[in-house]
């Protein structure tokens, strides 16, 4: 995916589908409810079925947020993503600049986040200076966060790349390194890619967010040794 080119297009609605979405969209605002995404109406099934099919071929299996590709046969592994949360904001429901699809831990972690800055919206807001994190279709991602892939870290290159780190719990994926039962060897040479990218940064906020890292996986290793000791000797 290039860097210029839009990372998303939103789907256009037509036949039946344009039809549940206008009638919905044409409710009073007292009748809108981000539960109706839970419904079981033959129409409602067939619209998230368009969407998230039409979202999973344009994304490429990618989810919006951690940019992992995942490619498997049975699509509820992916989660229909409202990037203004639906309960909050049940008038956006069905539009389409804030559908996508994203993998299910993101989509976990982000829940009822808000991620406007600016409250209680009543129209729909298309600016990227609206948002307190990187948006899917108004942000560039590389803009905001540098994805170092080997070592599956997430650095934040603004404040906006900060926050989708934050949101979406994107420091999940080095953390998952620092569990019991990991080996030493693992430990370091996540720490040895720390530290070249450290050394490869001129970026405070880079600089920032590896050292925060770095000290977390430790700090992490140390209880998990702390933990095996206390096990160890309960057991003498
Ligand atoms: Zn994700």
């Amino acid at each position: 995916m290039s860097n210029s080119t839009p990372y998303l297009s939103p789907i256009v609605f037509v036949g039946n589908e344009k039809a549940y979405v206008d009638a919905y969209n044409k409710k009073p605002k007292s009748e809108k409810n981000g539960a109706t995404w839970d419904g079981d109406d033959a129409g409602l099934v067939k619209v998230k079925k368009v969407i998230k099919d039409y979202y999973l071929k344009i994304q490429d299996y990618t989810c919006a947020y951690c940019r992992q590709r995942i490619e498997v046969g049975h699509n509820g592994a992916w989660d229909t993503e409202h990037i203004i949360p639906k309960d909050s904001y049940p008038q956006f429901l069905f539009e389409p600049e804030n559908l996508c699809v994203s993998c299910k831990d993101c989509n976990g972690a982000k829940t009822n986040k808000e991620v406007l800055r600016r409250k209680g919206r009543v129209k729909f807001p298309r600016e990227a200076k609206d948002y307190l994190f990187c948006h899917p279709y108004f942000h560039v991602y590389t803009d905001h966060v540098r994805v170092v892939r080997k070592a599956a870290l997430y650095l934040p290159k603004t404040e906006e790349g900060k926050r989708l780190i934050e949101i979406c719990g994107l420091l999940r994926f080095v953390l998952k390194f620092a569990d019991y039962d990991c080996v030493d060897e693992e430990i370091s040479m996540k720490l040895i890619m720390l530290a070249t990218e450290l050394q490869n940064t001129s970026s405070p906020m880079e600089q920032m967010a590896i050292m925060m890292l770095a000290n977390k996986m430790l700090e992490e290793k140390m209880q998990g040794m702390t933990v095996a000791a206390m096990k160890r000797y309960a057991q003498d």
